[in-house]
């Protein structure tokens, strides 16, 4: 397996998505990035995250979000005194339809931070001598590498695929449709998974990088400081994972995924996973009327003591 896709966000980003090519616009910034703006995060980092603001070339501020009017009414009033942002009764959809945009986003910068922890990491070992061999020579090291750029390269995969589908229905209202619920499905997956995966590579750049990890001066630790939110905000692994329950239980999200699935892997393998998902999700039913005979005798119980 060659890493020289690593090197680059944007070869990275083009070797594992099908179709995409960078426009001209990206390389320019990518190229900025490397002159200049690498040099700008790293001191921004060391003076301990100062109040930092945007500019464009005309001098005209970019670092602000546009709110509506409604959103600052709504600021100024406060939520009880009737103000509502869009119909009454569709707070909920809202509030979900933008968590799951976000977790789009936080799904590729994920990727992102992966990239970047494995790029260092894997510039460390070129140039490190263990035992009379480059680090990345070692054959357990090298093994470390293969495995985790593949797993790398599958989150990105499953990262834009959660994009793709998100700009396929993000102008949907309720009542949604298949490939709505198809979409949330893969967000929840694609958040979870990713998050995580940019936890263990931040990590495990620490630990390439030995002794030195530790230290400031080789950005290893600030990928791993800077990764851990990742699987906080915009909803934890738990709340992934109770979601994700719901739209497969409610709208059964995983059998539109297994179709789409379907001429991707091995039939068989997918005709398994189907078959186990479908057991737990009949004992997860099973369990929850039990549960609610048990509430509904609760208080006869408390009678008869
Ligand atoms: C730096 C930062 C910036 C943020 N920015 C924003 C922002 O701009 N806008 C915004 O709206 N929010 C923001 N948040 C909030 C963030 O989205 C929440 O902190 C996050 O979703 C977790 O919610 P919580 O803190 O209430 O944790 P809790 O809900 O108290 O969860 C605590 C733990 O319990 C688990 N848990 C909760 N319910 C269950 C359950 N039923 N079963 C099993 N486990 C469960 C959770 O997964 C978590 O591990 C930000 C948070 C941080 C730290």
């Amino acid at each position: 397996m060659s890493f020289q896709d690593l090197e680059s966000p944007l070869s990275f980003l083009e070797s594992t998505q099908i179709n995409f090519r960078s426009p001209q616009w990206l390389k320019e910034y990518e190229a900025w990035w490397q002159a200049e703006g690498q040099g700008i995060s790293d001191a921004v980092d060391r003076a301990g995250t100062p109040w930092l603001r945007m500019f464009d070339l005309s001098g005209k501020r970019v670092d602000q979000i546009l709110y509506s009017p409604e959103y600052w009414r709504m600021l100024k009033h406060g939520y009880r005194s009737g103000w509502l942002l869009g119909q009454s009764g569709n707070g909920i959809y809202l509030i979900l339809e933008v968590l799951n945009a976000s977790r789009v986003a936080n799904s590729l910068g994920s990727v992102a931070l992966a990239q970047r922890a494995m790029a260092d990491a894997l510039s460390f070992a070129r140039n490190r001598m263990v035992f009379g061999k480059l680090l990345i020579e070692q054959p357990l090291m090298r093994r470390q590498f293969d495995e985790r750029f593949r797993q790398l390269r599958a989150a990105a995969r499953l990262a834009w695929k959660s994009l793709e589908l998100l700009n396929e229905v993000w102008q949907q209202r309720p009542p949604y449709s298949d490939r709505y619920h198809l979409f949330r499905l893969v967000a929840h997956l694609s958040k979870y998974w990713s998050a995580e995966l940019a936890v263990q590579t931040a990590k495990w750049s620490m630990e390439v990088h030995g002794g030195l990890g530790t230290l400031q001066e080789f950005r290893a630790e600030r990928w791993l400081r800077e990764a851990m939110i990742l699987a906080i905000w915009e909803g934890p692994s738990h709340r992934q994972i109770l979601d994700a329950l719901e739209v497969m239980e409610r709208k059964h999200a995983h059998k539109l995924l297994f179709q789409h699935l379907s001429g991707l892997a091995p039939t068989s393998d997918l005709e398994t996973m189907q078959a186990q998902i479908e057991r737990h999700l009949t004992r997860a039913k099973k369990w929850k009327q039990e549960r609610k005979r048990w509430l509904r005798a609760w208080p006869y119980l408390l009678l008869m003591r």
